[in-house]
């Protein structure tokens, strides 16, 4: 094998390795929303979750191999001191191909966790000296909101603005909302997808559409707790409606409240309200075993990849060490 072949393999796995995560994600973004909306939102919000994580992880280790296959010249040319000899770039893109991915990964889990601390904080500043009753804290507050704010085990906010819009089986349906929040941690999937979208920005559309699932799983599970798909509907409605009128002005607002990602009264209504009208839908297990097939292949392919040029440069550089010191290895 020449050094033009090993050139042309290494070149092509870690290209392979480091643009497939992007083509997939450039694939996944526009087809995501539409296709995970024709199975139930539990499916569709795990699919999400695990695929971004993998495209992600794929995303990461792709770039550490790019990274390694394109600093390896550069690499092999740096004036090395006496006794480390032609194995030494060697271990400096072993090193490189493990922290680069893990580098990244950290850096991405600072900016979603800080704002993450911050809409928390924010929060919390709104409820002064009110203490909660059985995990629930009513705040009085005109604003027609509520949202659930994650931790062990966790608090439903629900604003006395909203509960004055609500007959008392709608607000079980909010409290039953909040309360599949916390249960399913939904919270964590939303900030899950978020990092992802920080190492792959082509996922950015996942972040929109895994909170539209969260809340419809939400939905659904809010409609079993009330054994009525038309009241869970109607207070979904009527709370969106509520919210709606307030933002645009028609009713008067004492102050703006913080806006956390769970709220009762997140996305689109209208088409929650419908959905909770028709039947559940199918629990689309097969789409979902697909998913788990990819999410774990493409981070496989990118490792792959990165082994693949690793084990190609190790063996050209044996033959050159080889070359350079015949009576080695006799
Ligand atoms: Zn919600």
């Amino acid at each position: 094998m020449t050094w033009g072949t090993l050139n042309w393999f290494g070149v092509s796995c870690w290209l392979l390795a480091a643009v497939l995560p992007w083509a997939v994600a450039g694939l996944l973004g526009p087809a995501a929303p539409g296709l995970f909306r024709r199975v139930h939102p539990a499916t569709a919000t795990w699919s999400l979750t695990l695929i971004a994580l993998g495209v992600a992880a794929a995303t990461a280790i792709g770039a550490g191999a790019a990274a390694v296959a394109l600093l390896r010249p550069l690499l092999w040319e740096a004036p090395l001191p006496d006794g480390y000899g032609l194995h030494t770039p060697g271990r400096v893109a072993v090193v490189l191909l493990v922290v680069l991915p893990l580098l990244a990964a950290a850096a991405a889990v600072v900016p979603v966790a800080w704002s993450a601390v911050r809409d928390l904080l924010a929060a919390k500043n709104t409820w002064g000296h009110t203490r909660p009753v059985d995990g629930v804290l009513i705040v009085d507050d005109p604003d027609p909101e509520a949202y659930a704010v994650p931790g062990r085990p966790g608090l439903v906010v629900m604003h006395t603005g909203l509960l004055a819009v609500l007959a008392p089986g709608e607000q079980e349906v909010v409290l039953a909302h909040e309360r599949s929040h916390l249960r399913r941690r939904h919270y964590a999937h939303v900030l899950l997808v978020r990092v992802a979208t920080w190492l792959n920005p082509l996922l950015r559309p996942l972040v929109p559409s895994v909170i539209e699932q969260v809340e419809r799983w939400a939905d659904e599970d809010a409609a079993h707790a009330v054994g009525d798909r038309t009241v869970a509907a109607r207070a979904i409605a009527k709370a969106a409606l509520a919210r709606s009128a307030v933002r645009s002005g028609r009713s008067p607002v004492v102050r703006r409240t913080p806006q956390p990602v769970l709220r009762a009264t997140t996305g689109d209504a209208t088409a929650r309200a419908t959905a909770l009208m028709a039947p559940p839908l199918p629990a689309g297990r097969p789409l979902l075993a697909l998913v788990i097939v990819l999410a774990l292949a493409l981070p496989v392919h990118s490792g792959w990849g990165a082994r693949a040029v690793e084990s190609l440069y190790r063996s050209a550089c044996a033959q050159l060490s080889e070359q350079v010191n015949p009576d080695d290895g006799r």
